[in-house]
């Protein structure tokens, strides 16, 4: 089964930017383009802008989160649970993100249970895998993210991944301007949907979606869009610029 066969995705993860008034109009910029039944349009804001966004899913935008907390209700301050998302009908969250692992070391020991939280609650994951410069350049990136897939997708029953969506991004081609070449995106993606078969089962491997993020522009999108592996991308830098993320929304369409 080829990408042709399962629903492209093109999320934008704004990270901490823009104000959460200014949202709606950024969204209405962004998504003034054509697109097929064949593509997901996913916006993943700030908690803050949530409200001002979840009225678009009614126009069939989906909405997510950046992060979620293990737990549904509690005393921890500053967090937010999946149960509080899926209330305001957010669909989707991102997890495992390599600047909120960097950010605090121990979120390496609970991407896991994030993941299967956010599932049972309702949520839609985007979870993010994916290596540093040295792994690369060491040549064990296989390796890594291998290892990373068994850590982090442990506990989770083979119909679980129905809500999982698998953002590779090498944390190399992060915000620095690099991104990996598509011939590179899909040799790691077909190795993740090995991983996927050899965890689970032939046919979570062929649905499962994969997308590639790092870098991705209106200039990289159309090579990446070809590749039979590459279910769709997630978007930093670029989803804040519309002419861009309209030119990416087109090339996944
Ligand atoms: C990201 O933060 O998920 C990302 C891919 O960022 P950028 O596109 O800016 O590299």
């Amino acid at each position: 089964m080829n990408h042709f066969l399962r629903k492209s995705l093109v999320a934008a993860n704004w990270k901490m930017n823009i104000l959460p008034t200014e949202a709606n109009a950024l969204v209405r910029q962004l998504i003034d383009v054509e697109w097929t039944s064949r593509l997901d349009v996913l916006i993943c804001p700030p908690f803050t802008h949530l409200p001002y966004l979840i009225d678009l899913t009614k126009e069939g935008i989906l909405i997510g989160a950046q992060n979620c907390h293990i737990n549904s209700f509690g005393a921890y301050t500053g967090e937010v649970s999946a149960e509080m998302l899926v209330d305001i009908a957010c669909s989707h969250v991102i997890l495992g993100h390599s600047e909120r692992r960097a950010a605090d070391f121990s979120e390496n020991m609970v991407v896991s249970r994030k993941i299967q939280h956010a599932i049972n609650a309702g949520l839609e994951v985007v979870y993010c895998c994916g290596e540093t410069l040295e792994v690369r350049e060491s040549g064990s990136e296989n390796q890594f993210v291998a290892n990373q897939l068994l850590l982090d997708l442990k506990g989770l029953e083979a119909e679980m991944l129905a809500q999982l969506i698998i953002a590779y991004e090498p944390i190399w081609a992060i915000g620095t301007g690099i991104n990996a070449t598509a011939q590179q995106a899909q040799a790691m993606h077909l190795w993740i949907r090995e991983q996927i078969r050899h965890l689970f089962n032939e046919q979570c491997a062929n649905n499962i979606r994969i997308i590639y993020g790092g870098s991705v522009k209106a200039s990289n999108s159309e090579f990446l869009s070809l590749m039979p592996d590459i279910d769709g991308v997630l978007v930093g830098g670029a989803s804040l610029i519309p002419k861009e993320f309209q030119e990416i929304i087109k090339y996944f369409s």
